[in-house]
């Protein structure tokens, strides 16, 4: 048995057998034969490189032809790697005295010689690096080895271990089969994590080189709750993490019971409690759990999640959908927020050095017209099936807003002019996730229906913590009095304007930061539907007064640590049954 920490992101257990993916998406195929079988196993890598080499030779000769020798040397070059004699001992050596199957033995070797390379740092061996692995990737297909593609094509149930994983894979996941994941690197606010949360699949980030210890179909334990990672646990552990699964069916089952009974404070305080969503379909999960609205649609997955770029069609339908399906309940939907660990088929934007500071969201939207205006018509268009408010994200400037704004009203325009069914009232608000905005709210709230603050990206640019950084993810704290702080003065600026204010970011799914927030004032929280009954239950365990109390105490802490301690020790005397040990 080995245990590995690692960062919880998405809560829950899952147990299954590994899938193992390397960096580059390929399954790792780490298998071993026996002994007698190692001359045949040999021999059938021999027959792949004799494969990979004809077709790099008249790749060679191809591109000699088209764009000059010197081109063409580059496949010469990765001829020469292929036919080294030091890597075929090599090989060899693995697959006869260790017993390693060819495409294990490959896939080890090219990557160490690889890896090398690149740690060297001199960018030319660093091109090669790139080289080396592509003769990898050749042989593994070769030798059989299976790709990423191939995940959405699973027969078995799996918990899927790899280097990364984008948001769009994870999106991508079969969640028939798929019981969890989890990945080397990666930090606790990234949108790989927000969208595990929304397909309710236990995950783990950021455990550190891992990879190379496990093997293929080995047993997992996946801790989402605690953030371990146990491989081939021993039967106690088995059974006490079996006995988890129960135990926490049975909270669902106890906690199911609010769905129908209003979020509020034991003394009668109402607190709108909306969810977040990532894809229509989960607007059944919230009708089950008795969301009173979507409070934040997060629309870019409609790219993340397909491998064609959507039409206003497919906007408008989608859009449809869920206001129908949430039957009168409002529902805000965030225009595009592309960008930044977001990115789909189509490149946007060109590489960027720190592409969260960079053209993302709000600002990749407003330059990229014949992305957003298909959206927002849509929206419009959808808007006459029921409650549907429309927000911006990621709004820094008053003039980003003001642009946005003007835009929405040509669309509207435009419609009206085609004689195409719209509504063209509906409500206009802002995500407030920079500090500029918060210290400019007065400016902004003059020009919006509502507010809606999107703790994850506040805290980022707050603190100056990459949120999908595993390095930094102990600093990326929504509980930090600095946010806190921009938060009340947020709270202050709504109240005193009389300005709808929302909280949207994940802060508000931890049941002690909610009643930190309600405390502070906040009377509207949106989280993913996993976490609505929590935050229900914390929410009528409490007095509204219990709130200012816990908000008044926080706001006098120094760090965030001593806030969640803090909380923690509330919640454990409010509603006990939350705390998970
Ligand atoms: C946020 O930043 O808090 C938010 C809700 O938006 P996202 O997580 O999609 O960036
Ligand atoms: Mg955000």
């Amino acid at each position: 048995m080995v245990e590995l920490q690692g960062i919880p992101v998405s809560p829950g257990v899952a147990i299954g057998p590994a899938l193992v993916l390397d960096g580059d998406g390929y399954r790792i195929p780490r298998t071993f034969i026996s002994a007698s079988d190692a001359a045949e196993e040999y021999a059938r890598l021999r027959e792949a490189v004799d494969h990979v080499s004809k077709r790099l030779e008249a790749n060679r000769l191809e591109t000699a032809k088209v764009a000059g020798e010197d081109t063409g040397d580059i496949f010469a070059a990765q001829l020469q790697m292929l036919h080294d004699p030091r890597l075929h001992a090599e090989l060899g050596r693995r697959i006869r005295d260790e017993n390693q199957s060819a495409s294990y033995a490959v896939n080890r070797v090219l990557h160490n010689y690889a890896a090398a390379m690149r740690r060297i740092g001199n960018p030319m061996l660093a091109d090669r690096a790139e080289d080396v692995l592509d003769i990898e990737k050749q042989l593994l297909l070769e030798l059989g080895a299976v790709t990423r593609q191939q995940l959405t094509d699973l027969s078995e149930p799996v918990v899927v271990l790899s280097h990364n994983l984008t948001p769009s894979e994870t999106a991508n996941l079969d969640r028939r089969y798929v019981r969890g994941f989890c990945t080397e690197i990666g930090g606790p606010g990234g949108h790989t994590a927000i969208v595990a949360k929304g397909l309710e699949l236990p995950a783990v980030v950021g455990i550190g080189s891992f990879l190379d210890t496990v093997g293929e179909s080995d047993q997992v334990i996946v801790d989402g709750d605690r953030g371990r990672v146990i491989f081939n646990p021993d039967p106690e552990t088995l059974a006490s993490y079996q006995q988890r699964i129960e135990q926490r069916l049975s909270l669902n089952a106890r906690l199911a019971e609010l769905r129908d009974l209003p979020a509020e404070t034991a003394d009668g305080t109402r607190i709108l409690l909306g969810a977040n969503i990532e894809f229509p379909h989960e607007t059944t999960a919230c009708l089950e759990r008795g969301a009173d609205g979507i409070g934040l649609y997060r629309t870019e997955f409609l790219y993340l999640a397909s491998s064609e770029e959507p039409s206003e069609e497919d906007h408008y339908q989608a859009y449809s959908q869920v206001v129908r399906e949430m039957n009168g309940r409002p529902v805000v939907i965030r225009t595009l927020d592309l960008g930044a660990d977001k990115m789909g088929k189509r490149p946007l934007a060109e590489q960027e050095h720190n592409p969260f500071l960079g053209l993302r969201s709000i600002r990749l939207s407003l330059r990229n017209l014949d992305l957003f205006r298909p959206q927002l018509r849509a929206i419009l268009r959808a808007a006459v099936h029921g409650d549907i408010r429309v927000m911006f994200p990621l709004i820094t400037t008053i003039g980003e807003l003001r642009q946005a704004r003007m835009l929405l009203n040509v669309v509207a325009e435009d419609l009206h002019d085609a004689g195409v069914p719209f509504r063209a009232d509906i409500p206009v608000g802002m995500m407030v996730e920079v500090p500029a905005a918060v210290v400019m709210l007065e400016h902004f709230v003059r020009e919006v229906d509502f507010l809606s603050i999107g703790t994850n990206d506040l805290a980022q640019y707050t603190l100056a913590v990459d949120r999908s950084n595993e390095y930094v993810a102990d600093l990326y704290q929504s509980s930090d009095p600095s946010v806190l702080r921009l938060i009340a003065r947020c709270v202050e600026v709504a109240t005193e304007s009389e300005t709808p204010l929302a909280v949207c970011g994940e802060m508000s799914s931890n049941p002690g930061r909610a009643l930190l927030l309600i405390g502070l004032g906040v009377r509207n929280l949106s989280v993913p539907p996993l976490a609505i009954s929590r935050v229900k239950k914390a929410i009528r365990s409490v007095s509204i007064d219990q709130c200012r109390e816990i908000a008044e105490r926080a706001m006098t802490l120094e760090a965030a640590r001593d806030v969640d301690m803090y909380l923690l020790d509330r919640i454990g005397a409010f509603a006990p049954e939350l705390v998970v040990d």
